[in-house]
């Protein structure tokens, strides 16, 4: 059983002196559980938050620990009724081929109705992470126009097709011409505007008409601050993740926080855990929205778990379009 685990701090950004490639024996099973084969490891930001000295929101990895993870897989060894083997699974399986679990570490997957990948993007938790957020904090009407960055990735291209679906105006901030294109191609988003690009903070306020409505905010840094003053009277920002300040050595200063008084504006971080009695609610909405075509699943997909550190470090750095995977086995 190949493991990644976590070798070192990193001091900025991760380095692939951060992570070490062991090999041990897949324990037996005991009674209650099963022995899942992982296919699809999701790499994700929060995890870059757990690899520091503090906690977070979250507490930090010890230092030769299995990576944390979300993973797709079947069980393919079973001591576990309730989970035969070919049932297919997730769960916070961690960076590994295979895992020991028992049914409560684990959710069942309908594979006939979606792909597994899917089921660690837009119909997992960062499907449900996008319609918290956007609907409990964001709480748009329909006419409305609701910005979001990071559009591009995971969670960003999941909010703009639900405010689509809520009769919103979406509206993206994604790096670089090509990523925004495929916004709008791909997510159909009524504009996205490229962070990288000179004029940047010109065509933010051109496509905002009468200004942003919602802003959902994955990035934080000099973009929350270009947002600012865009904003309406009343506006809500969703405070999901502050991504562009996760490998920072010095803490972003926020300069236009008086928008946040000029233009009586509510601010609010929220954490995907804090909200499980909404997770079946979301799943059922964000399946619906799959299933009449209103929103669609993307990926990027690294293969061969040994190369999964290089894909974490890769996604930080925006290499990946929609949800950032890395491919265990071909199953
Ligand atoms: P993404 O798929 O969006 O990947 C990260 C993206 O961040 C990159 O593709 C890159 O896109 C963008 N990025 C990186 N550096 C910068 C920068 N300096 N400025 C602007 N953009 C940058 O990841 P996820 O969808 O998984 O996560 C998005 C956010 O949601 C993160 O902040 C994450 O922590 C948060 N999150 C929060 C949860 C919660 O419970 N609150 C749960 C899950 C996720 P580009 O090429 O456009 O720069």
């Amino acid at each position: 059983n190949r493991q990644i685990t976590y070798a070192k701090v990193p001091d900025g950004t991760p380095t692939l002196d951060c992570f070490a490639l062991v090999e041990n024996a897949v324990p037996d099973l005991q009674e209650g559980q099963v022995l899942v084969a992982n296919r699809f490891l999701s790499v994700d930001p929060y995890i870059r938050m757990r690899m520091e000295r503090r906690d977070s929101y979250a507490p930090v990895m010890t230092v030769g620990s299995t990576m944390v993870g979300r993973t797709a897989g079947e069980v393919i060894d079973s001591r576990c009724l309730d989970l035969p083997v070919g049932t297919h699974v997730v769960g916070r399986l961690g960076w590994q081929d295979y895992s020991v679990a028992t049914p409560s570490e684990l959710e069942r997957i309908d594979t006939a109705k979606a792909p597994m990948n899917a089921y660690l993007g837009a119909l997992g938790s960062t499907g449900i992470t996008a319609w918290v957020g956007l609907t409990q904090f964001g709480r748009p009407q329909a006419g409305e126009t609701v910005l979001v960055s990071a559009a591009a990735g995971a969670v960003g291209s999941v909010v703009g097709q639900l405010a689509k679906r809520l009769g919103c105006r979406a509206v993206g901030i994604a790096g670089g011409a090509e990523k925004c294109a495929f916004v709008r191609r791909e997510y159909r988003f009524d504009a996205c505007v490229d962070y990288k690009a000179p004029d940047f903070a010109e065509q933010l306020a051109a496509a905002a008409g009468e200004g942003y409505d919602v802003y959902f905010d994955n990035v934080g840094g000099p973009i929350f601050d270009a947002v600012l003053p865009l904003m309406r009277l009343f506006g809500r920002i969703p405070v999901c993740g502050l991504v562009s300040q996760y490998n920072a050595t010095e803490p972003y200063g926020v300069k236009n926080l008086r928008e946040v008084f000029n233009k009586r504006l509510t601010l609010r971080g929220f954490v995907l855990s804090d909200h499980k009695d909404l997770w079946p609610q979301a799943v059922a909405e964000l399946q619906a929205a799959y299933g009449d075509g209103s929103l669609v699943h993307r990926d990027t997909i690294t293969d061969g778990l040994e190369n999964a550190p290089q894909a974490f470090i890769d996604m930080l750095a925006g290499a990946s379009v929609g949800k950032q995977l890395v491919r265990i086995s071909a199953g």
